[in-house]
């Protein structure tokens, strides 16, 4: 029969070896179960996310991957992403974004952005360390701040990276054999025109 009481003594018991042991044995794993943030990082898994950003290749302005056609803003389901598009000195449209927002302090990882980017564009990030003390305009990363190579990319998530890679390369071959057969079927046309004309023109009179 069990005393009142002695299961808090044996709960106590067991706290207190295992408090002083955490001390004595720091070693021991399964003591230490808590990670000592932040003096220890954790190893983040490929597949972990925090917040979106914008994949460039080679240069940041010329090898922006996004076309600001406004997809990931209309579909996000908070809301927190803010477009406009580029013009040109002419006042016309260029396809990539003048100003590019996101609202970290709403975004909810989500990852729909990414899902509905026709163009490769929007990636997720892994970072975790973006806490700020002004929840307005700190945490409203810009497009300066979003701006991230497909190096990094191929850094944080490998596999998916590559995938990435495997399909824009697929696409780019696809498209050069387009536009060759194009070229093609267009110069054997101007071909045959040529050899209509050729045949209808009258013989000269001597
Ligand atoms: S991850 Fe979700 S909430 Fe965050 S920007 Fe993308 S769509 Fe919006
Ligand atoms: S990130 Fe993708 S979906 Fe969003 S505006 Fe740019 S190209 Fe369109």
């Amino acid at each position: 029969m069990n005393l009142p009481g002695s299961g808090i003594l044996k709960g106590m018991a067991v706290t207190a070896v295992n408090f002083i042991g955490s001390f004595l044995d720091r070693a021991h794993a399964k003591r230490l179960i808590t990670e000592q943030y932040p003096e220890e990082r954790p190893t983040l898994v490929e597949t972990s996310r925090s917040f979106p950003f914008l994949v460039f290749d080679g240069d940041p302005e010329k090898g922006i991957r996004c076309t600001a056609c406004k997809i990931c803003e209309k579909e996000c389901p908070p809301q927190c992403i803010f477009i406009v598009k580029d013009k040109d000195a002419n006042g016309k449209p260029i396809l990539r974004p003048q100003i590019f927002d996101i609202d970290i302090s709403v975004c909810m990882g989500c990852q729909i952005c990414v899902e509905v980017c026709p163009f490769e564009s929007i990636r997720m990030d892994n970072i975790y360390e973006v806490s700020a003390y002004d929840r307005f305009e700190t945490l409203v990363l810009h497009k300066e701040q979003l701006l991230k190579s497909n190096v990094y990319y191929r850094q944080i998530h490998p596999t998916e990276a590559a995938q990435t890679d495997a399909r824009i390369e697929a696409a780019r071959v696809k498209k050069a054999a387009a536009a060759k057969a194009a070229a093609e079927k267009a110069a054997a046309a101007k071909a045959a025109a040529a050899a209509k004309a050729a045949e209808t023109q009258p013989e000269p009179t001597a």
